[in-house]
């Protein structure tokens, strides 16, 4: 199929054309403040006091944004969230844990854990793409996993604390942190990678951790079982604590990470930021609901989510046509997740993008949909 030519008028376009769910819209304003630090940040050495610096203002400005609790600290490493899930199988999950699995993310997490020969088999809680499977007790596991927010089918969960206190909650925040509120008590790993609502770019984990992630960390590493160097949280922990890395980090990464939290927290923090997310969610969802053509995915209100939306489209409109259609005219990464093979747009309403701009987007659609029909 050829895609149709269509010409949005430039008055509808929105100002930046990114509505991408990851790697998502980095601002223009955090580039230039890159751009400014050519010489004296960019190319130096993370072990020199200059790059040092930014990871304390990094890991201040998160503890400060994500409200974390006496006690919790933030350490980072290399890899992104998909080397964490490395990282938990070797050094948070100490014998068996159980997942919520209701997507993509979810899923690769619980087959990771699967795969570990030192680990038991996981269990998990399964639900159709669209929902997600209650969040409830579970006996016999010592680390209860779940996303905060499922990116490829737009599901949230609420992070509350369903276990004992032995029990370790981990949530998978990578397109959450920084755009949905939480009660941070309810975790113990709050873990993300800044490319999503972080407006940042990737190959870093982050994570929020309680006192009692921080003794299992211990007790694991203490254990005698075999963890490679680059994947031992005891070492991300011990290197975080002075402001530096295991090995060489992405500085531009954490550059940009530190930009965007400096913005939410002198907005007024989380509620600011995520105040900005919902306000987008109000919009899109609103304008699908009125649609003809188009409604949302997820059926339960409580379960959409305001970061990222899928919108599912009448079979008179060729959602991957579209998608198209919108790429010609500026407006990028659209399309729904792949394998679920849906005729869906999934469109990102992180912190960093413009409501105003998420409003002129549902204009576009408008404007080719009356056009492709
Ligand atoms: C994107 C994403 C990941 C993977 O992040 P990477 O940094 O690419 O490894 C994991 N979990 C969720 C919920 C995500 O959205």
């Amino acid at each position: 199929m050829t895609t149709p030519q269509i010409t949005i008028p430039d008055a509808l376009l929105p100002h930046d054309g990114r509505f991408g769910s990851g790697p998502s819209k980095v601002r223009p304003t955090s580039v230039e403040a890159l751009a400014a630090r050519a010489t004296d940040y960019l190319g130096t050495s993370h072990r020199q006091l200059p790059v040092r610096m930014m990871v304390a203002e990094m890991r201040n400005g998160i503890a400060e944004l994500l409200r974390a609790p006496d006690g919790y600290e933030i350490i980072c490493g290399n890899g992104g969230s998909t080397g964490f899930w490395d990282c938990a199988v070797f050094g948070l999950i100490d014998q068996r844990s159980h997942h919520l699995s209701f997507g993509e993310f979810g899923s690769k997490f619980a087959k990771a854990v699967a795969a570990a020969p030192h680990l038991a088999e996981p269990s998990v809680a399964e639900s159709e793409p669209g929902t997600h499977p209650p969040l409830e007790p579970v006996a016999y596991v010592d680390t209860i996993c779940f996303p905060h927010n499922e990116t490829s089918t737009g599901v949230m969960v609420d992070p509350v604390r369903v276990g004992t206190a032995d029990q370790l909650m981990l949530v998978d925040a990578t397109s959450g942190a920084g755009g949905l509120m939480f009660e941070p008590e309810a975790t113990d790993v709050y873990y993300f990678a800044p490319q999503k609502a972080l407006a940042s770019d990737g190959g870093l984990w982050i994570a929020m951790v309680s006192p009692a992630a921080v003794e299992r960390i211990e007790q694991i590493a203490a254990s005698g079982r075999y963890i490679p160097p680059s994947l031992d949280l005891k070492l991300a922990l011990d290197n975080s604590r002075q402001d530096q890395t295991y090995n060489t980090p992405a500085l531009s990464t954490i550059f940009l990470t530190a930009q965007t939290v400096g913005w939410f927290n002198e907005n007024g923090g989380l509620s600011w930021a995520a105040g900005r997310s919902s306000a987008s969610a109000e919009i899109l969802y609103g304008w699908a609901e009125q649609s003809p053509v188009a409604s949302a995915f997820v059926a339960d209100p409580q379960q959409r989510s305001t970061v990222v939306a899928t919108i599912d489209f009448d079979p008179s409109i060729d959602a991957d046509t579209l998608v198209e259609v919108l790429r010609s005219n500026g407006i990028l990464d659209t399309s729904g997740y792949r394998k679920l093979g849906r005729n869906q747009l999934r469109i990102g309403m992180f912190p960093a993008i413009d409501p105003d701009d998420v409003k002129a987007l549902t204009e576009c659609i408008d404007y080719c949909v009356e056009r492709m029909q």
